[in-house]
């Protein structure tokens, strides 16, 4: 049997990035970026106040207090997005905002509230303000290049476009920038027994769920899904459904169901006309049976058809499958460590159970939604996390630790 680290490096061998585009900024959040971006400018591109208050000669503050304040001249007004008129002279002093070019000749800034000047909104400028706090040269100042040198490495291909990376896009001046297509991945299920939810159930049937949540999963992880419609349990429908992903041309397929070894599970058939698909025995709960081939060069995941089955496979093998597609750096699984408070059960293969994570005042526990079924969706729905049983391990005591893979 594959242990599940070396069936997703499988897969991952035949997966590459995808080709890139250039968007616009306000397009580009959650967008994976394809370019190194290099700063073209210095950042703040001027001297600057971080305070309102006067800008000053630090040296002509010596010894001023409350007590014994210091007397200065005004001789400019500078508000935000000015230019100083002219330099000021030792002795003398401008008002100045927050944001402000320093004016030549000063070299700090007393912030408002240790002067008597008014800080009320449209305060007319003091012919002479008293300052009361003496203070160092460079104080309350941002020098030109202090958060970012010009000719700086910023960003890396490969890296989120969050919306503070997105700002930092806008305040180097740029207008677009160069990411990764989001892959395209078709997606449908297949099974006799299933009706759109819309449908009146028949003798036999049941409501088709997993083209739902794998829908959500593939925006969830960055893709864009081509939803095509149920294929029932027929060569003929199924190749129908696999051609139409192929026109559409996607970079990606995923089927639901059909992979099991029963007499009308035809995918494996139909996929092997026109590519190829090995099955896989991979070490872990829930999960098997699960494919992985291609269609006319496109790659194909088969996923099992019980929900839970399908969720697990998703996120083990897919997601990663699309992050890699999508330019994205490895992602490691958001795991924590839980306390358990009960005791947790398994086969020896490596086990995804559903669970509940809690943050206590001793740390994170854990505990389990409902009953196991792979066919249980509910218990999904209730769950936080997906607590892994390793593989080779029969039983997690209650009061050991866990392994808690959080779920978005
Ligand atoms: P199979 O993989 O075809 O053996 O299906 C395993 C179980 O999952 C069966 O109980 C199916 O009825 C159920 N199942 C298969 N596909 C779906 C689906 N798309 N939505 C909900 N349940 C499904
Ligand atoms: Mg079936």
């Amino acid at each position: 049997m594959l242990s599940v680290q070396d069936a997703l490096a499988r897969i991952l061998k035949e997966i590459h990035p995808g080709q890139t585009e250039s968007v616009g900024l306000s397009d580009a959040y959650h967008r994976i970026l394809a370019e190194q971006v290099v700063s073209l400018e210095d950042l703040p591109p001027f001297d600057n106040s971080s305070m309102d208050g006067f800008a000053v000669h630090a040296a002509d503050t010596t010894g001023a207090s409350r007590t014994t304040p210091k007397c200065l001249p005004v001789v400019g007004d500078i508000p935000a997005g000015s230019n100083p008129a002219h330099a000021i002279q030792p002795g003398q002093v401008m008002r100045i905002m927050t944001g402000a070019p320093m004016p030549d000749g000063a070299d700090a800034v007393v912030q408002v509230e240790e002067t008597n000047a008014s800080y009320d909104p449209g305060s007319r400028l003091p012919e002479e303000i008293e300052i009361y706090l003496q203070v160092e040269p460079h104080t309350n100042t941002r020098p030109a290049g202090m958060d970012i040198r010009k000719g700086e490495v910023l960003m890396s291909p490969g890296q989120t476009l969050t919306p503070s990376e997105v700002g930092l896009l806008a305040s180097i001046g740029m207008t677009s920038v160069a990411v990764y297509r989001k892959p395209r991945v078709a997606v449908f299920a297949t099974g006799d027994e299933l009706v759109p939810p819309d449908q009146p159930l028949g003798p036999g049937k049941i409501r088709e769920s997993n083209s739902y949540v794998l829908t959500g999963l593939i925006c969830q992880a960055g893709g864009i899904p081509v939803v095509l419609s149920t294929s029932p349990d027929r060569p003929e429908e199924i190749r129908q459904r696999l051609e139409q992903a192929f026109s559409s041309q996607v970079d990606l397929i995923i089927t639901s169901a059909g992979v099991s070894m029963g007499v009308y599970d035809y995918v494996r058939q139909v996929v092997e006309e026109n590519g190829s698909l090995d099955f896989w025995k991979v070490n872990m709960r829930p999960g098997k049976p699960m494919a992985f081939g291609q269609y006319r060069g496109i790659p194909l995941v088969g996923l099992p058809g019980n929900p839970v089955s399908s969720y697990v496979g998703f996120l083990v093998f897919v997601q990663p499958i699309i992050q890699k597609m999508s330019g994205m750096l490895e992602q490691p699984r958001k795991i924590i460590r839980a306390i358990l408070d009960q005791p947790l059960h398994s086969d020896g293969r490596e086990t995804y159970l559903r669970g509940i994570v809690t943050h206590q005042p001793d740390g994170p526990h854990a505990h389990l939604t409902g009953h196991q079924g792979s066919g249980n969706l509910f218990s999904l729905v209730q769950a936080n996390a997906l607590l892994i049983v390793p593989s080779g391990v029969k039983s997690l005591a209650e009061r050991s630790e866990v392994n808690a893979w959080l779920l978005d």
